[in-house]
């Protein structure tokens, strides 16, 4: 038997947990059933029944990983749950390469963000096959030094079908023997890009994955009683990921610091390529994720074009993107149109319409909300914020919940009543006071 080598772990103190929590932190999903027919409470998800069911279609349509280039226009008043829909289909328990955030920044132009946020909604899964040797163990040695802790090196005769082969034991291989509890005698696998030791039960069915990359080891048993050693290793990246590492300016280090700057067209012309063969060859596969914009009216004539563009490609995207304007001006040009999309983009649109909520669906909302930032509320303090909701906005609404749960611990309460919510009523203004104020006071300001 070998021995393991042991190392004393020191102690870890319980860190404590800090949770932050976002305006969509209560969103787990979009609550609808196995037909896709929306639940009225479900998964944080509250009403808006008819959006949720189209964005339950899409959703379906996304998982399904085939459909690229599409695109869809959640539109509809400000706090009516756009943002919280296209939040509720990130939650697809499936891998999915959901890209949220462009940044425009002086470091690159408006298109190379949106092509860098493109790109990190496109995963590509990439199938490699590793040689795995298998063969009986004749013979183990390990070398132990004459102080220290542990085994450093050693010698493993294995008798393949082959040849009978002396292997020298790196410490990983002599981690995995032990792991296994490898003994003359016993059948084992050795992967020889990783080193990795799996022993096969005496069936010689299925060997146990060990590989904590997400490799799969499959054993097939052939008739003749022998096996058939495959081992297909699957990596996950996006598009966006390949270009980096690939960009000679910028280099696999940029991934982590974020500060990848502007990636070479020609770069990205190899890759799609590259990528291409890949496919066509069977060694990988495209699985198109969700790139979604908010406030897309905020794009001028130079985004949309872009957006044009890009949707038309193979390697895109399903593009989810949200507004809440009405007719407006198209950025970057003197023509108006609806939400400030020009129509062409328009017109290749799937549109998901919001509607605003009853006043049970806001009580229910911000109950949901209560519970999230874990704030108790009277009855009477929970209609009077509903009430608030109703009159101003539910965002506004939500907003008050945290500072009179404040307000009420400082005056070292348990539950908000309608003192507290009065209170930061007052001490904060929603955007209908506060352009009421701007109104009064304007001339006071400074120009
Ligand atoms: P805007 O047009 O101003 O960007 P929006 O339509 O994107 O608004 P959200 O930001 O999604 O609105 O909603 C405001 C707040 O209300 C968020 O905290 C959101 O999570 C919550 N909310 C909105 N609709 C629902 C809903 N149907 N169920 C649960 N929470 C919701």
């Amino acid at each position: 038997m070998l021995e393991m080598a042991t190392t004393k772990v020191p102690e870890v103190r319980d860190i404590t947990r800090i949770e932050r929590i976002g305006a969509h932190s209560h969103i787990r999903g979009l609550g609808l059933d196995d037909a896709l027919e929306p639940r009225q409470v479900s998964q944080g998800m509250v009403g808006q029944l008819a959006s949720r069911r189209a964005a339950g279609v899409i959703l379906e349509m996304i998982k399904d990983g085939h459909i690229a280039g599409r695109a869809v226009l959640i539109a509809g008043q400000p706090g009516t749950g756009k943002t919280a829909i296209a939040m509720g289909k990130g939650h697809i328990g499936a891998k999915i390469f959901f890209s949220t955030g462009i940044i425009f920044s002086l470091e690159m132009s408006k298109t190379e963000a949106l092509s860098q946020a493109f790109r990190k909604a496109i995963g590509v899964r990439i199938k490699e096959e590793t040689e795995i040797i298998e063969g009986e163990v004749v013979e183990i040695q390990i070398d132990r030094p004459a102080t220290g802790t542990g085994a450093k090196v050693g010698k493993l005769t294995l008798k393949t079908t082959e040849m009978e082969t002396v292997y020298d034991l790196g410490n990983k291989m002599i981690d995995s023997l032990s792991k296994e509890k490898v003994q003359a005698g016993d059948v084992i696998t050795i992967d020889k890009a990783t080193g990795k030791i799996s022993k096969l039960g005496r069936s010689f069915t299925r060997a146990r994955d060990y590989d904590a990359m997400g490799a799969q080891t499959q054993f097939v048993q052939c008739p003749e009683g022998e096996l058939q050693k495959r081992k297909e290793v699957v990596h996950t990246v996006s598009l966006h990921e390949i270009d980096v590492i690939n960009s000679r300016t910028q280099g696999f280090l940029a991934l982590f610091s974020g500060d990848t700057g502007e990636i070479k067209s020609e770069v990205r012309e190899q890759i799609n390529a590259k990528v291409c063969e890949w496919r066509e060859e069977g060694k990988a596969e495209i699985i198109p994720g969700v790139l979604f914009i908010d406030e897309v009216h905020m794009l001028d004539m130079e985004c949309f074009s872009f957006l044009n563009r890009a949707l038309e490609s193979d390697l895109s995207p399903v593009l989810i993107m949200a507004t809440n304007r009405g007719i407006t001006r198209i950025r970057g040009t003197n023509y108006q149109s609806p939400h400030g999309i020009p129509i062409d983009l328009l017109d290749r649109l799937l549109i998901i319409a919001t509607s605003p909520y009853t006043e049970k669906e806001t009580r229910q909302i911000l109950k949901i909300r209560c519970e999230e930032e874990d704030v108790e509320l009277s009855e009477e303090a929970h209609t009077v914020l509903t009430r608030i909701g109703m009159e101003t906005s539910l965002r506004y609404a939500i907003q008050l919940i945290s500072t009179a749960g404040l307000v009420c611990r400082k005056r070292k309460g348990t539950e908000v009543q309608v003192e507290d919510i009065k209170r930061v009523y007052s001490l904060f203004l929603d955007e209908a006071r506060s352009s009421q104020y701007m109104k009064e006071y304007q001339d006071s300001f400074l120009f």
